[in-house]
């Protein structure tokens, strides 16, 4: 890469940053998850280092948060309110001290002390006291300008409005973290993805009335600006500030050497899933404010202090149940359910145990601590445990013999073409008898795949299942709107929506149907392949009479493990039934034979962003009915590429520069003489 190519990868990520700064710290609404963000800050901090010229006064490595929004009138901090710069490892720490030691030419055996406070996750605030009073709060804004947020921290009752203290200084701005309690979170999860977030969005309300309804709370840790202060050190300035009425952190202690920093983290590490307020590290700061003069700051963060961070993608937690799942094809998977913890900026109270096997492998109990792992998009799982910490009374876990929702008996079964046998445990009785799999099975047929009925979620679902408004797939398109109407949280006009999409699903290709009936094994393409054998429904449904499925072996794709799972599906009298009622409620159209001269002969298609009423999967089949191909990228192969909302920008692109046809939905239906 040349100079000028780095130089625009370079500008690329700071943009980037820029955009995940907006959103994180003036909408409370992070795009990415901290270890992303993380990563993309490093990124730059790389590149920064590797080569000299690269300069931007808008590098996370300069700046501090973000500038302060539009919603409040600004103001100029007397002292600016910094970053912190960051350790995640025993070598950060040494590493720390020792630039503390050459700037400040110490010996080596010098003991500093430092006051190691947990870091508490919330939003920084600056509270300006004059004469006792507080007359002013600021957020932290860029650093060097905040947001008024005066009236809104009014409201904090933990916040001191007057202070008569004899040695209160005549002037000060108090600093510290305004957050908000686990317990507290609770209610707003559905809102907020953490605490943290949940407190800068509470804090930064336009109406302070909005903000005095939810119950921040305020920690004191440091000042700005001071006139009268008399503290000498840290510790005895934290003393100072409880004695004057504010809350300071009881965790906070006075330490001396890394191995002692050390063994005081991973103490707090563990204690982290009991305590009452999120925290995502321990600041270390030099102790004696003469030092702290001294060492002074770098662009955006005091050299004198550094936070130890947790790891954004593991952390310890405790197990507090064993819950068995059952999903869609009575596969039974354990989950831990374990003290909620916040890992890299999502709430995790859910780990998966996989299976029979690894719960025994590793051993693991209720009550047990463990470390859980929560990496990028992957469900959070358990990666070790901590046996020395096992309470005495622990017992072994034991899987269940018999369904926890029906109580039919569970089997491993024995894979032919692996020769082992299943890891997986499943529930032995056959789709609706079970009413766990029943309501799985009614979230597949109404998922984006299959019906594609908007507006009746997983969530929904549920709760239709509980008041008995629908038990099979059939009674989806029987439901009792004026029923539903009455329901909390439904109106008029919401019933009137769910009835129209449903109403506008009830004519479904075979193909459709097939895979949403969620006959194991039986997917997407093997759908496909099933409805062109076929053709139509009551072809498929005279399945039922046949003794011998052998012929099923003779369409190219189906295999004897689909075989086998079509037979079991049709010998069971419930299915029938819905293949019964499912018949007289809907329009099943035939499969239409491809041909090989269709309107779409030799040109090749590819969908970017959502189309209107139509999914992909429809999409694709319209266009292969046709004789048409759809392809996955764009490339000198490509002839159209069909547009909805939200496309991809760089698909776009593309597709101008090699001279693609760009249609739009409408364009692309009328290529098939249809309107919508
Ligand atoms: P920071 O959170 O790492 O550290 C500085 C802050 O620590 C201070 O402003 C203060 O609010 C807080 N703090 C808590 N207890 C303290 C104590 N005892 N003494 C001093 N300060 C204390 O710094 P930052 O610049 O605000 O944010 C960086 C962090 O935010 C990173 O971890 C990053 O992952 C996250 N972030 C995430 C996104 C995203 O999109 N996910 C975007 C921006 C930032």
């Amino acid at each position: 890469m040349n100079k000028k190519e780095i130089n625009l990868q370079y500008l690329k990520k700071i943009e980037l940053i820029k955009k995940y700064n907006d959103h994180y710290y003036d909408k409370s609404n992070p795009l990415v998850t901290d270890q992303a963000y993380d990563k993309l800050k490093s990124e730059i901090e790389k590149l920064e280092i590797d080569y000299s010229f690269l300069k931007s006064e808008n590098s996370p490595t300069k700046t501090v948060g973000h500038k302060p929004s539009k919603n409040f009138s600004k103001s100029l901090h007397k002292a600016p309110m910094l970053s912190l710069a960051n350790a995640f490892t025993e070598e950060d720490l040494v590493n720390f001290e020792k630039k503390i030691k050459n700037f400040l030419t110490l010996k080596d055996k010098v003991k500093i002390f430092y006051s190691a406070e947990p870091k508490i996750d919330g939003i920084s605030a600056s509270l300006n006291y004059k004469n006792g009073k507080f007359y002013k709060g600021l957020s932290r804004g860029d650093g060097k300008e905040g947001e008024d947020i005066t009236e809104n921290l009014a409201t904090i009752i933990d916040i001191p409005k007057v202070i008569s203290s004899k040695d209160f200084p005549e002037e000060i701005d108090i600093r510290g973290e305004v957050f908000i309690q686990n317990n507290d979170f609770k209610n707003l999860r559905e809102k907020f993805a953490n605490p943290r977030n949940a407190a800068s969005g509470s804090l930064r309300q336009k109406n302070s009335n909005d903000t005095k309804k939810i119950p921040l709370k305020f920690i004191a840790y440091t000042f700005g600006y001071e006139r009268g202060l008399k503290a000498t050190n840290q510790f005895d300035y934290l003393k100072k500030l409880s004695e004057w009425g504010f809350k300071t952190n009881p965790l906070n202690k006075l330490i001396s050497g890394v191995k002692n920093l050390k063994a005081n983290y991973n103490e707090i590490e563990k204690q982290r899933a009991n305590l009452n307020f999120d925290i995502d590290g321990i600041v270390y700061k030099v102790n004696d404010f003469a030092m702290q003069k001294r060492l002074g700051n770098v662009a955006n963060a005091p050299r004198w202090a550094i936070a130890h961070k947790f790891s954004s993608n593991k952390a310890v937690s405790q197990i507090i149940d064993i819950e068995i799942q059952v999903g869609r094809t009575g596969s039974l998977t354990p989950v831990a359910k374990i003290k909620p913890i916040n890992i890299g900026g999502v709430v995790v109270s859910n780990a998966t145990l996989h299976n029979e096997d690894e719960i025994n492998r590793k051993d693991i109990r209720v009550g047990d601590t463990a470390v859980i792992e929560r990496a990028g998009d992957v469900i959070p799982h358990i990666l070790s445990i901590d046996t020395k910490k096992r309470l005495k009374n622990s017992k072994k876990f034991i899987f269940p013999e018999n369904c926890p929702s029906c109580g039919s008996k569970t089997i491993k079964e024995f894979n032919k073409i692996t020769k082992k046998v299943d890891a997986v445990r499943r529930c032995s009785s056959e789709g609706y008898y079970c009413d766990k799999i029943s309501i799985e099975k009614l979230k597949h047929f109404v998922s984006k795949e299959a019906f594609n009925v908007d507006g009746l979620g997983k969530k929904i679902v549920e709760n239709f299942w509980k008041l008995a408004l629908i038990k099979f797939p059939q009674d989806i398109f029987k439901l009792d709107y004026s029923k539903i109407e009455k329901l909390d949280g439904w109106g008029k006009l919401s019933v009137q929506n769910l009835k129209y999409s449903i109403d506008q699903k009830k004519i479904i290709s075979l193909e459709k149907l097939i895979y949403s009936l969620g006959i194991r094994h039986i997917g997407l393409e093997n759908a496909k392949l099933l409805s062109k054998h076929f053709v139509s429904f009551s072809k498929l449904k005279n399945l039922s009479k046949q003794s011998d499925y052998e012929d099923l072996l003779n369409i190219d794709g189906i295999g004897e493990t689909q075989v086998n799972s079509i037979k079991s599906f049709f010998s069971n009298e419930a299915n029938l039934k819905v293949l019964n009622e499912l018949e007289k409620v809907l329009v099943i159209k035939n499969t239409v034979q491809n041909t090989e001269d269709g309107l779409l002969k030799n040109k090749t298609f590819l969908v970017t962003g959502k189309l209107n009423g139509i999914s992909r999967a429809e999409v694709k089949s319209l266009i292969e009915e046709n004789s048409g191909k759809t392809i996955s990228s764009v490339s000198k192969k490509l002839n159209y590429l069909i547009i909805g909302d939200k496309p991809t920008k760089k698909k776009i692109d593309s597709a101008r520069q090699l001279k693609i046809n760009i249609i739009d939905q409408a364009k692309f239906l009328k290529m098939l003489n249809k309107t919508s």
